[in-house]
């Protein structure tokens, strides 16, 4: 029996708009239950308490199809018994207007719009589904066991190609340590860039990692197409290391070797002062793209943005942005503490 019908699955509901004929039902294997509009709750019947609470999201921007359709058959296969499911997950669909109409967002960008950020944009509809998806994640971890370890897994494509084609973010984390398994995990998703990012941010892997706890990571997937127009076996590493992880097959050593993944941390933001900045790099400039040492990187009235040492490199370069917004971040090599 198809629980989404008359939509063929979940992810064609959501964009219908639609909701299951029970909010509740259970499979041979799992119960689900369907909390609202693309956000569904899976707990296998032989749960282990110990096992990981994991949070998956993605659409947080409505144009990042791969990762969509890739959590969609997942889920597909969960409910269908086809990959077993061996901890309890919370899976949410982000930004589903945006979703419906093929757009990054509607009214503003959801991922600067947690932890509180909501509050400043009360005319944007993506501020009240942030404020939805905080208290979903809130929710979902406030019954986890304080023993039993929290993930979170928000998964993005980017506007512009990438030097390394795929990497995380990790929020930054105050006076926790980094996770070092977390970081063996994602070189086993083929995620082998990590920017340590230094402050505070309004993304929504930030608020589930400072307000739930949760090892939480924006996994930047590759480039981002309309539904339908990926190469998804160019994501084959993440959907391989998700299934691996939800089947309970996920084996990562204590103190695992991590010398192969590649580590950068946030250096300063270059910030639009006015009309008249100028970025002084091609529209189509990949992430992590190097800066030569002396570059003139931007320049606006009174500031002057110049590459330092050889070693800088850009991301998220973005001269559209509005004023007094960060127009790109410089990003330098990391080390582990
Ligand atoms: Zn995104």
């Amino acid at each position: 029996m198809n629980p989404f019908a008359p939509a063929r699955d979940f992810l064609d509901l959501t964009l219908q708009g639609l909701s299951p004929a029970h909010a509740q039902w259970q499979t041979p294997a799992l119960q689900a239950h369907w909390l609202g509009h693309g956000l569904l709750e899976l707990t296998p019947h032989a749960a282990n308490l110990q096992q990981e609470h994991i949070l998956l999201s993605t659409g947080v921007h409505g144009n990042e199809t791969a990762p969509i359709e890739i959590l969609n058959s997942i889920v597909g296969d969960l409910l269908s018994g086809a990959l077993p499911l061996a901890c309890r997950i919370l899976v949410v669909l982000g930004n589903i207007p945006a979703m419906q109409s093929g757009k990054r967002f509607v009214d503003y960008d959801m991922n600067r719009l947690f932890d509180g950020a909501h509050a400043k944009q009360p005319e944007a509809q993506e501020a009240r589904r942030a404020v939805e998806l905080e208290q979903a994640a809130s929710a979902f971890f406030a019954v986890t066991p304080a023993t039993t370890p929290r993930r979170h897994y928000d998964l993005h494509t980017a506007i512009r190609g990438s030097v390394f084609e795929r990497f995380a973010i990790y929020p930054f984390i105050h006076d926790r340590a980094h996770n070092r398994e977390q970081l063996a995990w994602l070189l086993g998703a083929d995620v082998d860039t990590v920017l340590l990012h230094s402050k505070p941010a309004a993304t929504y892997s930030y608020y589930t990692s400072e307000r739930c706890g949760a090892d939480a990571f924006t996994l930047e997937l590759g480039k981002a197409r309309p539904f339908g127009q990926n190469d998804l076996s160019r994501f084959a590493g993440i959907d391989r290391a998700l299934r691996e992880l939800l089947a309970g097959q996920c084996a990562v050593a204590a103190n695992p070797d991590i010398s192969a993944v590649r580590l950068f941390k946030a250096k300063y933001d270059i910030v639009k002062h006015s009309g008249d900045f100028v970025l002084h790099l091609a529209d189509d400039v990949e992430n992590f793209t190097a800066l030569p040492h002396g570059m003139t990187i931007a320049e606006d009235v009174e500031v002057r943005y110049v590459a330092d040492g050889g070693e800088e490199r850009i991301l998220f370069p973005n001269p559209k942005v509005g004023i007094g917004l960060r127009a790109g971040i410089v990003i330098e090599p990391a080390t582990l503490d």
